[in-house]
C-alpha cells in the first residue's frame, strides 16, 4: 500500500538522526562527500556499495570502462555526462515538471541523466537502483535514489514504469512535505557535507521501512 512522507511526521527524524550518529556504522557521511564535484572517476562506480548495493565488478564495472562502442560503455559516457552538466548548470529535482520526469524533457542535466536512464534499460545488469545510487552522490539535488524500500513505500513496486512512478511520488511529495523535509535537513547538523532533501527522503525511508521501533 503507498504510504506518503507524513506518515513519518513522529519517526522520520528520528531515523535520521540514528542514521546520521557519527557512532552509528551506516554510510553517511562516506558515500556522501564528493571530493572531485563535476568530475567522474572509475571508482565512484564502486560507491552504491556503501548504500548496500554492490555493482559487479565482472558484469557491469569492466563493460563501463571497457575500450569498445558497447551500450555499458555509452552508459558510463552519459553518466559522466551527467556529473559534468549538472556541475556547469545545476538543476533541481524539485523544479522538474511531472512531463519532465516522465520524458526526458526540462534542464540539460536532467536531459543528459535521462539518457543514462534508457542506456540503463538495455545493460541487462544494471538497474535503476545502481545507477541512482552513482549518481545520487555526485548530482544530489537533481537525482533521487531509487532503492527498493522507497519504491515499496510509494507503492511503486511492480511494472516497468515503477521507477518512474517512484520518481513521480518523490517529486509530489517534495511539494506536499517541503517543511517536514527541510526540518529532517537539520537533523544532520553539519555543513559539510549538507543533507539535501532528496537523502534525507531516502534515509528516512530506508530506515523506517527496514523496521520502525518509534510508535
Ligand atoms: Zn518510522
Amino acid at each position: 500500500m503507498a504510504s506518503d512522507l507524513g506518515t513519518l511526521q513522529r519517526c522520520g527524524a528520528q531515523h535520521i538522526a540514528e542514521y546520521c550518529d557519527q557512532s552509528s556504522s551506516f554510510a553517511w557521511p562516506a558515500y556522501d562527500i564528493d571530493l572531485t564535484p563535476g568530475r567522474f572517476a572509475p571508482v565512484e562506480l564502486l560507491a552504491p556499495a556503501l548504500l548496500s548495493y554492490p555493482l559487479s565488478g565482472k558484469k557491469i564495472v569492466q563493460p563501463m570502462l571497457a575500450d569498445n562502442d558497447s551500450d555499458y560503455r555509452r552508459l558510463y559516457r552519459a553518466i559522466e555526462s551527467t556529473v559534468e552538466t549538472q556541475f556547469k548548470q545545476p538543476a533541481q529535482f524539485d523544479e522538474l515538471s511531472a512531463t519532465h520526469i516522465t520524458e526526458g524533457t526540462g534542464p540539460p542535466p536532467w536531459q543528459e541523466f535521462w539518457k543514462a536512464w534508457t542506456l540503463a534499460d538495455r545493460c541487462a545488469h544494471i538497474t535503476s537502483v545502481g545507477l541512482t545510487k552513482v549518481l545520487h552522490r555526485k548530482a544530489p539535488d537533481l537525482v533521487p535514489i531509487m532503492d527498493s524500500r522507497v519504491r515499496a513505500f510509494f507503492g511503486c513496486e511492480r511494472g516497468a514504469r515503477a521507477s518512474v512512478d517512484a520518481m513521480l511520488a518523490i517529486r509530489a511529495n517534495l511539494d506536499a512535505h517541503r517543511d517536514l523535509v527541510t526540518s529532517w535537513c537539520g537533523v544532520a547538523k553539519a555543513d559539510k557535507p549538507q543533507l539535501k532533501p532528496l537523502r534525507a527522503i531516502d534515509i528516512a525511508v530506508w530506515m523506517h521501512m527496514g523496521g520502525c521501533e518509534y510508535p
